[in-house]
């Protein structure tokens, strides 16, 4: 009733800075600065009635030299020597509370060079669009107004300034759009994934009919909710490097199918190409990690960084399974 302390452990003691007898003459109040008496027995008001059994909170705590420390409190009513009495158990949490603002400043700070960052890569990138395109545009224009005047080390010389200006383009494209792919605009709309899979079809046609490659598409598919845009990459990327490291003595055979399971749908798109090492299978996610030489196969490894970014970005995962010489599976799955 009068909210005064009985007993105070070692701990306690030595925590509040009081000895026994000073403690017994003083209530909660006297340590709890953030409250008065009438707002410290509104609080505890639900112990009292009995509509809870146990009061959880967080203040500030005054020791007898002044100083302050954040504490979490557990309160509970008990009978002790036929009496009720209030329990409380309280536990310091300085250390829990500075480590969660150091966090807390931490993640502002990585936040904003992130920001700087991806600025950074962006506009460095989008810079070096102009002087590479004139680098391009005047070694084809040299290469054609040439034609015929130059003997064969020349024109091969020029060849390969377009060729390395060309491949430097798309690298940059590629950058772009992988730093330009967020969580926050990412909108999400009900994907017409037939018509998807149509267009990347069209798109990859010039391929597919100089390799007579056989597409082995589903008859139905799923509604999912997801990116129209960025999951045409995702189909884009991983068709086209399918149809690209295929074997060179076989026609490539792709097929598409689609499983639905509890929480999700299971992607998976099997090819016979050349297939992965088993070294390789976790890697080749990574930003620009690739397996072949630029005169084997054209490439930035860029590719499957992003497809990985757009999966993850929609809530799934992406893995691959391959037998060198044989082909290779990519598995993804993407949330219902
Ligand atoms: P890129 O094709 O531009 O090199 P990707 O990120 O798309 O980059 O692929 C990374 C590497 O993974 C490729 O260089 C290739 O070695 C390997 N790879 C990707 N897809 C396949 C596939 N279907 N079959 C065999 N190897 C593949």
């Amino acid at each position: 009733k009068t909210l005064q302390f009985i007993f105070l452990n070692r701990g306690a003691l030595d925590n509040t800075g009081y000895t026994m007898e000073e403690a017994r003459s003083l209530t909660p109040i006297d340590l709890k600065p953030d409250y008065s008496v009438s707002s410290f027995r509104n609080m505890i008001e639900p112990l009292i009635n009995g509509k809870k059994e146990i009061l959880v909170f967080q203040t500030t705590h005054k020791r007898k030299d002044q100083s302050l420390y954040d504490v979490e409190v557990h309160l509970q009513k008990m009978f002790y020597r036929n009496r009720e009495v209030f329990t409380a158990i309280i536990i310091d949490i300085t250390q829990a509370t500075n480590d969660e603002k150091r966090l807390k400043e931490l993640h502002e700070k990585l936040v904003k060079s992130n920001e700087r960052l991806k600025y950074f890569a962006a506009t460095t990138a989008h810079d070096l669009k102009e002087p590479l395109r004139m680098i391009s545009n005047f070694s084809d224009l040299l290469r054609t107004r040439l034609e015929g005047q130059l003997n064969e080390k020349t024109s091969k010389y020029l060849y390969f300034i377009s060729d390395a200006a060309n491949r430097m383009q798309q690298l940059i494209y590629d950058i772009l759009e992988y730093s330009e792919i967020e969580a926050g605009k990412l909108k999400k709309t009900i994907v017409d994934l037939k018509g998807i899979l149509l267009n990347v079809m069209s798109d990859l046609e010039p391929s597919i009919s100089s390799k007579k490659a056989i597409l082995n598409l589903p008859d139905e598919y799923p509604v999912i909710r997801g990116n129209e845009i960025l999951l045409y990459r995702v189909f884009q990327n991983l068709i086209n490097n399918s149809l690209k490291y295929s074997k060179e003595n076989q026609r490539p055979k792709i097929t598409l199918s689609i499983k639905e399971d509890f929480d999700c749908f299971l992607f998976t798109i099997a090819d016979n190409g050349i297939g992965i090492e088993e070294k390789y299978l976790n890697k080749i996610f990574d930003l620009y990690v690739r397996l072949h030489s630029k005169a084997e196969f054209q490439g930035t490894g860029l590719g499957l960084a992003i497809v990985q970014k757009i999966i993850h970005l929609h809530g799934g995962e992406i893995w691959v399974e391959s037998i060198p010489g044989e082909g290779s599976q990519f598995y993804f799955k993407l949330p219902k």
